[in-house]
């Protein structure tokens, strides 16, 4: 079987790691020349936009998957005449924007924070009368890794922070004053089946995820998989999907939703039976999906600007390390590493040795 992919950064790459096995080929589409998963399929380069790369890429595969959803919705409407398309342009629309996820979970039942749209200086004056301070500043589309987004916490903050953050639609959340950080990876398959991940803690640093550790009977599992269920069912969803939540005052308050492989879920790709690039592949395929059961402890540790020495990374006990091929550059996602162990306690001690390293 032949996978077109939307993106062929690290993501595109592990898709196709776990792919390859199975017996399918891939085709990237990305506007860079070093797209780093080129070394694992054929790349084309060309824009999200660019019709004809498009075609070409609809015309050399069995159907089209994304490794992230800042998409056009043109782009999918394109795709969709010539080849199937997974996840949907319904469910890529409503991720991509967070007022039209934001709403959605409010429409659902699930818990999130206030939150108002944001057009103008004067929306915002008007939603900060009513959400208060602190408060988070989110602009409605293309944010990850918290760029762009400002925390308001006095009213000084507030003065042209609509500028700021470029004049852009943007929505506006209370500030949550949340204990952790916890997502949850699901996958569901084209006749609805839904398999669910355990619940993982995330740990950010400025932003950006640094630390998942997979729960083991997480007591916010079962609510979380509730949560998610409803989501999934509603999109219709096919694919792999992360929800990504605060933890607060024992319960769990959505944060947003991303309609892909995830880099909480990074750590499935040795911790569980069945990685999460696998299964999203099994499940826009229409091929039944395997288990997301966790095998023994298991944490994952990104590498942002530069890989440390794999030689000892590679000398800690049940250190896999996941190195992109990227060009080193501060800030930039270019490894992770899995770490495995029997227990708790010494995987805590890992985590420890690959921190210090990462210090190093
Ligand atoms: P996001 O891009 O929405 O995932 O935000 C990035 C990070 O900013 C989150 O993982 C949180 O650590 C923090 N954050 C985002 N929204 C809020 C909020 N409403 N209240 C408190 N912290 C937040």
């Amino acid at each position: 079987m032949k996978i077109g992919v939307i993106g062929g950064g690290q993501l595109g790459r592990m898709m196709a790691l776990a792919g390859t096995p199975l017996g399918m080929h891939f085709s990237f589409l990305d506007p860079a020349a070093d797209a780093c998963a080129q070394a694992l399929g054929e790349h084309i380069l060309g824009d999200y936009d660019d019709q004809e790369q498009l075609r070409r890429l609809a015309d050399q595969v069995d159907l089209v998957t994304f490794e992230f959803e800042s998409v056009p919705a043109e782009t999918v409407a394109f795709l969709s005449q010539f080849v199937p398309v997974y996840p949907s342009a319904e469910s890529l629309r409503i991720a991509r924007d967070r007022w039209f996820e934001k709403s959605m979970f409010k429409d659902l039942g699930i818990p999130t924070p206030a939150f108002a749209d944001i057009q103008s200086q004067a929306d915002l004056d008007a939603a900060v009368a009513s959400i208060g301070l602190p408060a988070v500043m989110k602009t409605r589309t293309l944010g990850y890794d918290g760029k762009g987004q400002k925390v308001l916490r006095k009213a000084e903050d507030v003065v042209g922070a609509f500028a700021e953050l470029g004049s852009v639609p943007c929505i506006l959340e209370g500030f949550v004053p949340f204990t952790g950080e916890v997502s949850l990876v699901a996958v569901r398959a084209r006749d609805g089946e839904t398999r669910f991940y355990p619940l993982v803690h995330n740990r950010h640093d400025s932003g950006v995820l640094a630390l998942s550790i997979a729960s083991t009977a997480h007591p916010l599992q079962a609510l979380a998989e509730d949560y998610v269920g409803r989501v999934l069912k509603q999109l219709d969803y096919v694919g792999v999907l992360a929800f990504e939540f605060f933890e607060v005052d024992g319960g769990l308050k959505a944060n947003e939703i991303a309609p892909r492989v995830h880099n909480s879920g990074h750590w499935t790709i040795e911790g569980a039976e069945c990685s999460q690039f696998e299964n999203h592949l099994r499940a826009v395929a229409g091929l039944p999906l395997g288990s997301t059961a966790k095998v023994g402890e298991s944490a994952m540790l990104n590498f942002l600007g530069s890989v440390p020495e794999v030689s000892k990374v590679v000398a800690i006990e049940d250190c896999h390390l996941h190195h992109y091929g990227k060009a080193f550059k501060a800030g930039r996602k270019v490894g992770h590493a899995t770490l495995r162990s029997k227990d708790m306690a010494s995987l805590k001690a890992r985590i420890a040795e690959v921190e210090a390293l990462i210090q190093g």
